[in-house]
């Protein structure tokens, strides 16, 4: 029961780290027999465990205060150190391969476990470490170069996201001329911003073809250890989208204009959802804390023991403080078996959002806490989101707790913007396989090919005239299709999977939790795919799946209290 402050780091000895690694591995490819096979696989994983608290250790107490010294250069150590063992892993995976106990080792831990390693084996050789440390530097070029944005307005210098307050504002044509400012700095660096992507699209495919993938599109989906589905079925997913969920979009964002009162709607006018402002929690961390403590002991035996265990062993970062670095996170602390959950509490339903969705994957990484192997436990990103964008739906009959009187317009918000993202998401995955496949387009092209997916999915956007985004330049601001490509939809995918358990729970809530708890203790042991069947859920590839939805998240809104919603 080790409290956060009382967890202890000593800067490890990196060399002997190695020496200890390079010695199991060795054992592990000499091993005679199973079971010295076994015990040098554990020793490597163990370490692994190890090595990875303290940074994890390190890395969250940087981030809560950026000013400790002691920290800072910790962190400038680990980060100079830790690419080193990167190897280890793949190394180990082609032993594993190799070995005359792989049989043995799946049965042991699944035969999922080896098409992991395969696919770590095949997206490395050490003739691509050139490439990638390019592609690298390319991503780092692109996100500086958003971060550098210097951006005047009202007499005052801001930064991209600091102008998001004024693009809510109730003032339209403050909400234009913001709109405008933003999207005209990004305009003034579309050159640079062609260039970096035209040489990250040169990289990638240079890469792609070295490893011996017909295209960048196959080693991207290999990336992320995507064994079970492929782009072909990625678009039949897609057409179900701009089949079912676009009409409906379209309709709650007609209802959006009669809320606003606005008949000519413009891209620069969806950002704003009420009048009377968005939903705010009512109270402060130690209010919204002790709220979430009965919530979660309410919701389950496990939820509630988890929950106390963040509260008792202050595995919890809330509140926004000078100091603290921006954003919010989950992460997970091997050796400790705990979670922890960082984050920058401001006031907005965004705090709310982090004791249910960050919680969420925190709650999973306890269910799971220790497994046998680690690698058996590491799951793919669309199954991640699934822990945490569900768990914002078990959550909901408690939200009265946090919202009060903006309750409602809380329940609509949440089911509204999240069906509306699904198209957005789509538009940027459907974009990204065509970028792949015509590796030799202009920037020009580029551009109109975006403009015309755009208005197959979000076809109510009206640019009122701005140029940049009419020749189809948005998509440079979504930092993914430059930094993590094809990572897209898989915030989609699990949203239809947390959409399914939204419906499940308010019919059945004893079998949705139960599939539930089975999703989180599953994960990683098997793919995807398989994993919704063994859950009772809908393939989202399958067509059909998502028109199964919609009316049902349509038949939800139509029933919320619209006279508080406004
Ligand atoms: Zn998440």
């Amino acid at each position: 029961m080790t409290k956060f402050k009382d967890m202890q780091y000593t800067r490890p000895d990196f060399a002997a780290y190695m020496t200890k690694f390079k010695g199991y591995l060795q054992e592990l490819k000499n091993a005679q027999d199973k079971e010295t096979f076994f015990k040098a696989l554990l020793a490597i994983d163990a370490l692994s465990r190890n090595l990875s608290t303290l940074y994890t250790l390190v890395s969250i107490r940087n981030s809560i205060n950026t000013k400790d010294t002691f920290y800072e250069a910790e962190m400038d150590v680990m980060d100079e150190n830790m690419p080193q063992f990167s190897e280890i892993g793949s190394t180990m995976a082609q032993i594993c391969l190799d070995s005359p106990f792989r049989k043995d080792l799946a049965e042991r831990f699944g035969a999922h476990l080896l098409e992991k390693y395969e696919i770590r084996a095949k997206i490395f050789k050490p003739e691509i470490v050139e490439d990638m440390i390019e592609e690298n530097k390319l991503v780092t070029e692109y996100e500086k170069l958003l971060a550098s944005a210097e951006i005047e307005f009202q007499g005052k210098t801001y930064n991209l996201s600091g102008m998001m307050p004024f693009m809510q504002n109730t003032d339209r044509s403050i909400r234009k001329a913001a709109s405008d400012a933003s999207w005209g700095w990004m305009a003034s660096q579309q050159d640079k911003l062609d260039e970096l992507f035209d040489k990250l699209v040169k990289v990638r495919c240079r890469i792609a073809k070295k490893l011996g993938f017909a295209n960048f599109i196959e080693l991207a989906y290999a990336r992320m250890t995507r064994t079970d589905w492929d782009y072909k079925a990625a678009r039949v997913y897609r057409k179900q989208i701009a089949d079912s969920v676009v009409p409906l979009a379209q309709k709650l964002y007609k209802e959006q204009a009669a809320r606003l009162g606005i008949k000519d709607m413009k891209n620069y006018d969806y950002s704003l959802n009420f009048l009377s402002g968005n939903p705010k929690p009512v109270g402060e961390e130690a209010e919204l804390v002790a709220q979430a403590k009965i919530m979660y002991e309410e919701l389950s035996p496990q939820t509630g023991e988890f929950f106390n265990l963040m509260i008792n062993q202050e595995l919890m970062d809330l509140t926004t403080k000078p100091g603290k670095r921006g954003g919010g996170y989950m992460t997970f602390l091997p050796d400790y078996k705990v979670p922890f959950i960082f984050s920058n509490f401001n006031g907005t339903s965004g705090d709310v959002d982090v004791l249910t969705h960050e919680a969420g994957h925190a709650f999973q990484g306890y269910t799971n806490r220790d497994p046998e192997l680690s690698d058996t436990a590491d799951y793919t990103m669309e199954v991640a989101e699934i822990h945490s964008m569900s768990m914002e739906f078990f959550t909901h009959p408690w939200m009265q707790r946090f919202f009060d009187k903006d309750t409602e317009k809380y329940y609509y918000s949440h089911v509204v913007d999240a069906l509306q993202f699904l198209p957005y998401g789509a538009s940027i995955d459907e974009l990204q396989e065509w970028f792949y496949l015509n590796p030799d387009a202009t920037p020009e092209q580029r551009r109109a090919a975006y403009r015309e997916i755009e208005k197959k999915y979000l076809p109510h956007l009206d640019y009122d005239g701005n140029e940049y985004l009419e020749k189809g330049g948005r998509w440079q601001k979504q930092a993914h299709v430059y930094a993590m490509p094809f990572y897209y939809l898989d915030y989609t995918l699990a949203q239809v999977c947390a959409f399914q358990y939204f419906i499940w729970d308010m019919k059945n809530h004893e079998e949705a939790w139960k599939s539930y708890m089975h999703i989180c203790k599953r994960a990683g042991q098997i793919p995807f795919t398989a994993l919704l069947k063994e859950c009772g859920l809908d393939n989202p590839f399958e067509d059909g799946c998502i028109a199964k939805i919609t009316p049902k998240l349509e038949q939800y809104l139509d029933s919320l209290d619209k006279s508080q919603i406004h």
